[in-house]
């Protein structure tokens, strides 16, 4: 049997399905929108993003291609963790350090400047030498050996042009300064120091400061690091008269190598050694310089 409906309740029963109607299309319209709104960007690649068009050197380049994706030169990256109470204290002599020193010599990669602002170089010192820590000269490390001068650190940084995915090798540890800026920038760092007290030091500290991203090892540097090749950058901070072949051979096809080459108490010359993608080797004399003596198979020669 059929119901009977009347008119009134025929006209509640249109009412009640047209806003049914209204309220699906409604929601049908307003939830994917409110699915797709954009979530906030991430502080650091926000301020990123903004500064692009800004990100120039003194000299006008634009180099902001060369900024890590998330990073610029006051926002560093995400790398180590930074939790240790030294990256709070001495930041206005860092900045000042770099302002100085560095940017005005030159030196503008913004990745570069942020590791040297970031990294707490007093950590790096020895106590009777803190007031020092940020002064523009190598201080001594123990061992006869010594912490290069800032300026230099941060031109060696820069020719290797780092980047975020390298795996860096360093000969000579020493404080572990320059390990630590290199780790700023790059996913890894291994380094060999052949003093043993000093690379055990070095360990301590960095590992202290949250640099989990650097390996140190107590050996003779002239043989590389094997198991760990091959590097896209590598750096030695002590001076050889020749390359040691081993290096050469751990280095990447598109590599670079820096290092100061010459005679322990002479000239020496800091040298950028290239390795093309056919793994042939060219250098070139970057700048005069005076680095400790590299020790151990080097010494005797060829
Ligand atoms: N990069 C260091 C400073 C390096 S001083 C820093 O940031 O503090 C040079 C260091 O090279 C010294 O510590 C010295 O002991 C080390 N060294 C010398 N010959 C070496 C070799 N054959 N292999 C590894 N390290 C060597």
């Amino acid at each position: 049997m059929c119901p009977k409906f009347s008119n009134g309740f025929l006209n509640r029963l249109f009412i009640s399905c047209a806003e049914i109607l209204i309220f699906a299309i409604a929601m049908i319209i307003i939830l994917p929108c409110s699915g797709c709104k954009k979530k906030p960007a991430p502080a650091a690649y926000a301020q990123a993003q903004n500064s692009s068009g800004t990100n120039r050197t003194e000299s006008g380049a634009d180099k902001s291609n060369q900024a890590l994706p998330g990073g610029s030169e006051d926002n560093p990256p995400p790398g180590p963790t930074h939790k240790h109470a030294a990256f709070r204290e001495r930041q206005t002599e860092r900045v000042r350090m770099v302002d100085r020193q560095i940017r005005r010599r030159g030196v503008t990669d913004p990745n570069v400047l942020a590791a040297l602002k970031t990294v707490p170089r007093h950590a790096f010192v020895q106590s009777r030498d803190l007031r020092q820590a940020y002064n523009d000269h190598p201080l001594p490390i123990g061992s006869g050996q010594t912490i290069s001068q800032p300026y230099i650190v941060g031109y060696m940084s820069e020719a290797l042009n780092l980047k975020p995915d390298f795996k860096v090798l360093e000969i000579g540890t020493g404080s572990g300064y320059q390990a630590a800026v290199c780790a700023e920038i790059v996913s890894q760092v291994n380094t060999i120091e052949i003093i043993e007290a000093l690379a055990e030091s070095a360990k301590k500290r960095l590992k202290e400061l949250g640099y989990e991203n650097v390996f140190v090892k107590n050996a003779d540097g002239y043989f590389g690091w094997k198991e760990e090749a091959p590097f896209d950058a590598i750096i030695i901070t002590c001076a050889a008269g020749f390359v040691p072949p081993p290096l050469i051979e751990q280095l990447k096809p598109g590599g670079i190598m820096v290092l100061p080459l010459g005679s322990p108490f002479g000239y020496q010359v800091l040298v950028m050694v290239t390795k093309d993608h056919k793994g042939k080797t060219s250098s070139k004399e970057l700048l005069p310089v005076r680095f400790v003596p590299m020790l151990g198979r080097s010494e005797r020669g060829r």
